[in-house]
């Protein structure tokens, strides 16, 4: 009897570590970013490009790495604008709380989505969210801000794993607001990148991917799209 309970033991011991190892081993991977949503609900009216130069003197070689967007004086809530990693949530000088997710695409690869003028209450803690997950939200604060008075959400795409180093052109923060030329090629349009992922692949008929790309440009004109998405 003994020799046959010593047995169970082993085998239930064995289970329990097996079990334990392959949950630990996939809870480290969050699910694949298979389709990406906008992280504000609503419209999507963008109040600064991506792209565009934004001299601030004696500086000029200086770009805006992301979309701004706003909500009037709404403190609005946040979304994941897909499943990934929440690996970074701290205030930064001249950009507030930021969120920055690592995003694993289905072909392979990975980019991070970053959230800049955040509110300090509700940031997101680290770890795994789904698409559409609550992260965070606006802030009116302008202390919380750095100044800006009118909260809006900084959205932008970068590509590669999330990097806790700083930006090897000029070691400034990887995930900042604005940066020279020279660091653009790092950075996606966000409406570019998120449009066409909108939805999964297998949800698209031609008819609707026409669809999906006429909201595409209506967003880029920063046009009203209502509940189009
Ligand atoms: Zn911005």
């Amino acid at each position: 009897m003994v020799c046959k309970r010593s047995i169970l033991c082993a085998v239930a011991c064995g289970l329990f570590i097996f079990t334990a190892l392959v949950f630990s081993v996939h809870s480290s991977h969050a699910a694949v970013a298979d389709s990406f949503r906008l992280p504000l609900d609503g419209t999507w009216k963008i109040s600064q490009q991506f792209g565009v130069q934004v001299p601030d003197p004696p500086v000029t070689d200086r770009y805006h790495l992301a979309e701004d967007v706003g909500r009037g004086f709404e403190e609005a809530p946040i979304f994941a604008t897909a499943n990934g990693t929440v690996k970074h949530a701290a205030s930064h000088t001249n950009y507030g709380y930021v969120v920055a997710i690592e995003h694993s695409l289905p072909e392979g690869g990975e980019v991070c989505s970053v959230y800049g003028h955040l509110r300090a209450s509700g940031l997101a803690g680290l770890g795994d969210v789904g698409k559409g997950q609550l992260i965070g939200y606006l802030s009116a604060d302008s202390s919380e801000t750095a100044g800006t008075t009118m909260p809006h959400l900084h959205f932008g795409i970068r590509s590669g794993a999330f990097s806790e180093n700083p930006d090897p052109v000029d070691g400034q923060f990887r995930y900042r607001g604005y940066g020279p030329s020279s660091v653009m090629g790092e950075w996606f349009d966000p409406i570019d990148f998120v449009g066409p992922r909108l939805m999964p692949k297998f949800a698209y008929g031609n008819r609707l991917m026409a669809n999906r790309d006429l909201n595409v440009r209506n967003l880029a004109a920063g046009a009203d799209i209502g509940d189009q998405l």
